[in-house]
């Protein structure tokens, strides 16, 4: 690679291959005094990394409010998500490598029609409404889907029931197509000037 303007606080680095990269920033005052720090980078190759889903289990919230969980005998096992009330939630905490309009998949299941959640951001803007069919049981899991833009970065989505309609059940839900940003937590902060390509 080429450092732009090796000698300067600002620079730009062209021209870097799929590797990864150490590059080392040496200061030096008017006493002659000096210090170094190094940040490693990593370049993917053409496209990035492949992309894959983001799965996320229904019991791994970081917060909810009025719901319960219970084993579930969908496949995979483990639990899901019920007890969802009207007004009820789950807060997850993603973090994608990019943003963009993603296609989601929820793991849902309802012994009742009419049932309907939402998915919202942190700021309570509705992304998706989502209608869960009437599987014929609490139990007899299907996936549904739903377009969802989502910005790049760490952020909180809440799964909210805006209408219980006698309740609904989740195991899982997954955004399609996304990376999970892999800076956790994230290794620049605002201010730094780290330029890659
Ligand atoms: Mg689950």
């Amino acid at each position: 690679g080429t450092i732009t303007s090796p000698s300067s606080d600002t620079t730009q680095v062209a021209g870097l291959e799929a590797g990864i990269y150490i590059f080392k920033l040496t200061v030096t005052d008017d006493d002659g005094a000096t210090a170094s720090d190094s940040v490693t980078i990593t370049v993917n190759g053409a496209g990035g990394p492949s992309p894959g889903n983001i799965k996320i289990e229904a019991e791994n919230y970081i917060a909810m409010n009025g719901i319960q969980t219970e084993t579930t005998s969908d496949a995979g096992g483990g639990l899901n998500v019920g007890w969802q009330d009207n007004g009820d939630w789950m807060d997850y905490a993603v973090n994608l490598a990019s943003g963009g309009t993603f296609t989601v998949n929820f793991r849902v299941a309802s012994f009742f029609t009419g049932a309907q959640c939402q998915v919202r951001n942190s700021g309570g803007t509705v992304l998706a409404t989502v209608n869960v069919p009437n599987t014929g049981s609490f139990q007899n899991w299907t996936t549904i889907s739903s377009a969802i833009t989502l910005p790049p970065g760490a952020q909180t989505l809440r799964i909210y029931t805006s209408n219980a309609n006698g309740g609904w059940n989740i195991n899982w839900w997954e955004i399609v197509g996304a990376s999970a940003n892999p800076n956790q937590p994230p290794v620049a902060d605002a201010g730094d000037d780290i330029v890659t390509t």
